[in-house]
């Protein structure tokens, strides 16, 4: 069993402050994802984790044990790095067992966890093999592989799959979430890649500028970020954001954008009259009406994916996306009417950025 929680943690490099006072759990068995930009301190809290960099302030607990001044090899964690660091003069047996020999565990004890561990990962057959004679995603699972002998009550992967090429991301994908749900041990993952994180994890930590900006399931995150940051990292295209004002009056609630466009709102909808707000839709979720029926915009790309048409153009300034699933003829500089369905739209306040629901 492996529970993992942070408690008010603070990291620091000599005088600036990387990570602010971070607090969420990990439960037992579940995979999380840590999701963020580059240089959001992904990496420096799950090597905080594994014990490989100090504890400013805050706490590490590990099945209700605080675990700040254990050292990394007593903590019962595996972590597994973007580089593999494979030793390149050792076959795959010998790159699995090091660990277990450092340990000084018996032969027989080595031998079947590495045959268990290979047939895992489907890695039997290459056990005499130098890693130099595997193919990236092989040696990815080798990488893996020194981290399952250890038998860890939890494993760290710092973006594992980040060097294998596209197709072979999305297979190792699959594989990894098969592995988890095989093994039923708790993982913390780390990427840049929402998708990545979208697809594997249980739940997802989306985090920015060493702030945890929203925790939740893959569908919670997406279908209702706190704040505008949470709403145009998650998804692909990004979320559209039109400026506007949220109006109310007569019992009605609705959004007036520039050029005096109104757009009726759910009555439930809250927010005060005049409030200053960013109306977020997704591309899928935007229509397009008849002429004259709703907001205009006009066409600057068009893009023909094979499953889906997507729409470019500029309204205030802004890039807007509309996925299309229906063939239609359009060309650059023709005028479409949107009709975003209102529904799945999320109000921002645009001073703050939160969600006003
Ligand atoms: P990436 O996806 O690019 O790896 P990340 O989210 O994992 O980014 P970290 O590597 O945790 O980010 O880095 C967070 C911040 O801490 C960065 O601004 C980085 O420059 C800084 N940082 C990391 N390690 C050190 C260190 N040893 N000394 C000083 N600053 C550091």
């Amino acid at each position: 069993m492996a529970q993992i929680e942070v408690r008010n943690l603070i990291k620091t490099f000599g005088d600036v402050e990387i990570l602010h006072n971070l607090s969420f759990g990990i439960a037992d068995k579940e995979l999380v994802a840590l999701v963020g930009p580059s240089g959001c301190g992904k990496t420096t809290l799950l090597r905080m984790i594994a014990g490989l960099e100090e504890v400013t302030q805050g706490e590490i607990v590990l099945d209700d044990k605080v675990i700040n001044h254990v050292r990394e090899k007593d903590r019962d964690i595996a972590m597994v790095f973007q580089s593999y660091a494979l030793y390149p003069h050792m076959t795959v047996y010998a790159n699995m067992s090091f660990s277990l020999r450092m340990r000084k565990m018996p032969k027989a004890e080595q031998q079947r966890r590495i045959r268990w561990a290979a047939e895992m990962l489907e890695l039997s057959d290459y056990l005499d093999r130098y890693p130099r004679q595997l193919s990236g995603g092989q040696r990815q699972r080798v990488a893996m592989g020194r981290a399952l002998v250890r038998e860890p009550a939890a494993f760290l992967l710092d973006e594992p799959l980040s060097n294998l090429d596209a197709q072979l991301r999305v297979q190792m994908r699959t594989e990894l979430r098969a592995l988890h749900q095989r093994l039923k041990t708790t993982m913390v993952y780390v990427t840049h890649d929402q998708v990545e994180a979208m697809t594997l994890a249980d739940r997802i930590v989306v985090m920015h500028g060493g702030h945890v900006e929203q925790i939740g399931s893959p569908d919670v995150i997406y279908d209702h970020p706190a704040n505008t940051f949470v709403a145009k990292f998650i998804g692909s295209p990004t979320m559209n954001m039109l400026p506007g004002h949220l109006r109310r009056g007569d019992g009605k609630v609705w959004v007036e954008f520039t050029g005096g466009v109104r757009l009726d709102l759910p009555s439930t909808q809250v927010g005060e009259d005049g409030t200053e707000i960013l109306f977020g839709i997704r591309p899928e979720n935007v229509h397009l009406g008849s002429e004259g029926d709703g907001l205009p915009m006009t066409v600057e790309v068009v893009e023909f994916t094979g499953r889906e048409i997507e729409l470019f153009g500029m309204r205030d300034g802004e890039r807007i996306c509309v996925l299309l699933r229906e063939r239609q003829r359009l060309n650059p500089e023709d005028t479409v009417w949107l009709k975003p369905d209102v529904a799945r739209a999320h109000l921002f306040n645009k001073a703050t950025g939160r969600n006003l629901n």
